[in-house]
């Protein structure tokens, strides 16, 4: 093991780590993969045994939390044997998974069994003509289902909606009152430009200010930062049994908090969601014995982080859809 923390040049020290585990989806939300998902990598997404490993370097350098993401990881259908073998790993704690949702009604149970404790679940509006409109799929009622049996079993379930302007911009209250009623957090994203979504971006992006201002105008208060916290901002009511987060990649300490590195479906490092490039780590990925020389590895490339994404001088890196690499 490679037990000192894995920290970059900036004093950043990286605990979680969000792992794409399929690049295909079958939902084509009209930010992400408007035009529906194509292959283009023809290798194979990685297998149990590779996930396994990878999962295992990082823990040994400190990485405890680790989201399962994609695409769709519910396209998989070895999803939960991924969850098994990921939440097995020496140091991890905490194993989430990111989903639009439409098998999490069958899925929630044997997901738990395998370890996931939290889920994400995608829901851009509360109205299921316009969901169908953003997603491509009349799927509402399923994917609610899907939340309602989380809650059921008790896992930590947080709902994840896009902002955009023309198509959820009116639904803050309805959102709220989610917050209001469920023992969830609901988490609105600031829409980010990719170079599939350029058309939307310019015609929808809605900055996580006004929802800012929203809450404070309804009493919600802001949660103090926890130390090693994400990015997202938290606010809470008396009233309220869940919490609402805001993600704005464009407010300005959005990269000092910087805590995450992402890994691809077919295993490249990714130093940040906006990068230029992956680095493969699948050559490391083929037998327990590469341990060493994939962490020494890793410690290397973290030097070439950089401390911002840079997007308010429009780089958007070599970002075609967030499918690509997880969100
Ligand atoms: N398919 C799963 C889902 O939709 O939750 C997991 C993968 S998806 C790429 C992960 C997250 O990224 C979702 O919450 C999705 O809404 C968000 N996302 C995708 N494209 C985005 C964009 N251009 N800007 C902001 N968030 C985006
Ligand atoms: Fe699929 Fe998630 Fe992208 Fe929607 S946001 S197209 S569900 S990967």
């Amino acid at each position: 093991m490679n037990a000192a923390p894995l920290t970059d040049g900036f004093g950043r020290v990286f605990h979680y780590l969000r792992l794409s585990v399929e690049d295909a989806c079958n939902f084509r939300c009209l930010y992400c993969l408007p035009n529906g998902f194509h292959r283009a990598d023809e290798l194979p997404p990685l297998t149990v045994d590779e996930i396994r490993r990878l999962t295992r370097a990082f823990a040994g350098m400190g990485l405890w939390k680790i989201r399962l993401t994609g695409g769709e990881p519910t396209v998989r259908a070895d999803i939960a044997a991924i969850a098994e073998a990921v939440s097995r790993q020496p140091g991890v704690r905490k194993v989430s998974l990111s989903t639009n949702g439409y098998r999490l009604m069958e899925l929630a149970a044997p997901l738990q069994r395998a370890g996931v404790t939290s889920v994400n679940v995608s829901v851009d509006s509360l109205d299921a003509e316009r969901f169908k409109r953003i997603t491509g799929h009349d799927k509402l009622a399923a994917v609610w289902a899907g939340i309602e049996r989380c809650l059921e079993l008790g896992l930590e379930t947080k709902i994840n909606a896009v902002l955009m302007k023309d198509l959820n911009g009116d639904e803050l209250g309805k959102f709220f009152e989610v917050a209001r009623r469920l023992p969830v957090s609901v988490r609105f994203i600031e829409l980010m430009p990719t170079s599939d979504n350029s058309e939307l971006f310019a015609k929808s992006h809605l900055s996580g200010n006004v929802v800012v201002e929203r809450l404070q105008s309804e009493k919600w208060t802001e949660k103090p930062r926890m130390e090693g916290a994400g990015p997202a901002r938290l606010f809470g009511s008396l009233e309220s049994v869940g919490t609402i987060g805001v993600i704005a990649p464009y407010s300005k300490d959005f990269c000092a908090s910087c805590n995450r590195l992402r890994v691809t479906s077919r295993g490249g490092l990714r130093l940040c969601l906006f990068a230029e490039a992956d680095f493969s780590l699948r050559h490391l990925l083929q037998g327990d014995d590469q341990l060493p020389e994939l962490q020494q590895t890793i410690r290397d490339l973290i030097n070439k982080k950089e401390v911002s994404h840079y997007l308010p001088d429009g780089k958007i890196g070599n970002v075609k859809h967030f499918a690509m690499m997880g969100g």
